[in-house]
């Protein structure tokens, strides 16, 4: 198998019915996913994410645009004969049929030789680790042994491009980890293109290379999971990945790589990042964890609420008439800060990441 680059041209997806709303499922959507990366489609439910890599692997048409492979355009080519696998929620696999039959058989349908059919199972069984399930019935076992068997009955197809429509949400939390690393690792190790779909955002930080966050049809940011929670460049994303403060302002004055931003807590300054113009109105994006406590008595914000989550200590902070989400990390055998507190917030430089409003 050889990875392919998957690139989307204009891609626009109106279903019957949308074109009268003038409200597109998928909207113009531009991307291109490099041969070998593990790139996440996350956002809200109904963002266009199962459309998007539906129109990827051939099972729903596009209304205009281009779908690529490499550099054939495929938007014609029926899925089948596409060159990539889909591994479903549902997992989808032949309840009549054992583990051996289900990963056989898109192998016995290419009509390939029985000895190559077993040389190429045994070893996908090996990589999944299934060699102790080959005689059994779906219906024999769990959730994520049959999420295993999916897998493997996709990578034994050795298809350029792996698509991935939530596979782990029907699992338990526990499991769901232990997929995430397994799915990553044999990823990698096959130098697989993958597109993976997820409305869970730490799925989709803890796997992929690239995250393309959607909103309304439309991709609102493409970056490294860094890049998305670090230097968000909406709103929209801030606060859908993590938990994110805003604070309104505009900008005051501009040196080579710092801000100077009026707000309502004051003067802040922050790092710069992009083009900025003088009295622009900005958003600043905080992160809780960046957000520091004192008790220097510079500014008095109140405690209004503390929650123990074992490693951290969550807080909600009111400075202002501003109410801030604080989380910092517990230190064993201290005692947080209690409702009713005193305290001051201290917002470093570093911590403060600056939108256009
Ligand atoms: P979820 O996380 O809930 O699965 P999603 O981001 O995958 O959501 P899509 O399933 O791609 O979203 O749906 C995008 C939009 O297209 C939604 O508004 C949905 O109602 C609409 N849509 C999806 N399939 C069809 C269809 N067959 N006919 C008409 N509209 C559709």
């Amino acid at each position: 198998m050889e990875a392919k680059s998957v690139i989307l041209r204009n891609v626009t997806k109106a279903f019957p019915g949308s074109i009268q709303k003038q409200v597109n499922a998928v909207s113009d959507v531009n991307l291109v996913i490099e041969a070998g990366q593990f790139a996440t489609l996350l956002g809200p439910s109904g963002c266009g994410k199962t459309t998007t890599l539906r129109m990827i692997a051939g099972f729903e048409d596009i209304t205009t645009g281009d779908v690529l492979f490499g550099d054939s355009r495929v938007n014609d080519i029926p899925p089948n004969k596409r060159d990539c696998t889909m591994v479903f929620q549902s997992y989808a696999l032949f309840p009549h049929l054992n583990v051996l039959d289900n990963i056989s058989y898109g192998l016995k349908i290419k009509k390939m030789s029985k000895a190559n059919i077993e040389k190429k199972v045994n070893k996908v069984l090996t990589v999944m680790n299934l060699n102790d399930y080959k005689e059994r019935m779906p219906a024999q076992m769990s959730g994520g042994q049959q999420q295993r068997v999916a897998l493997a009955r996709a990578l034994v197809m050795e298809p350029s491009v792996l698509l991935f429509d939530e596979p782990l949400s029907n699992l338990d939390a526990k499991l769901r980890l232990v997929m995430r690393d397994e799915i990553r690792r044999i990823q990698k190790e096959l130098g697989i293109t993958a597109v993976y779909v997820t409305h869970d955002q730490s799925e989709a930080m803890s796997m992929s290379d690239q995250i393309i966050v959607m909103n309304k049809g439309r991709i609102e940011q493409i970056g490294s999971p860094q890049d998305i929670y670090q230097r968000p460049q909406t709103k929209f994303v801030a606060d859908f990945i993590g938990t994110a403060n805003f604070v309104e302002g505009h900008v005051l004055d501009i040196q080579a790589d710092r801000l100077q931003l009026h707000t309502p807590l004051g003067e802040i300054t922050a790092i710069k990042h992009g083009e900025f113009t003088k009295g622009q109105r900005v958003t600043l994006v905080m992160r809780p964890e960046s957000i520091v406590i004192t008790q220097d008595k510079r500014n008095v914000a109140r405690v209004t609420k503390s929650v123990f989550m074992g490693q951290t200590q969550e807080y909600e902070i009111e400075l202002d008439d501003h109410s801030f989400q604080v989380t910092i990390s517990n230190p064993m055998g201290l005692r947080g800060h209690q409702v009713g507190d005193l305290v001051s917030l201290d917002f470093p430089e570093q911590a403060i990441h600056v939108i256009p409003a």
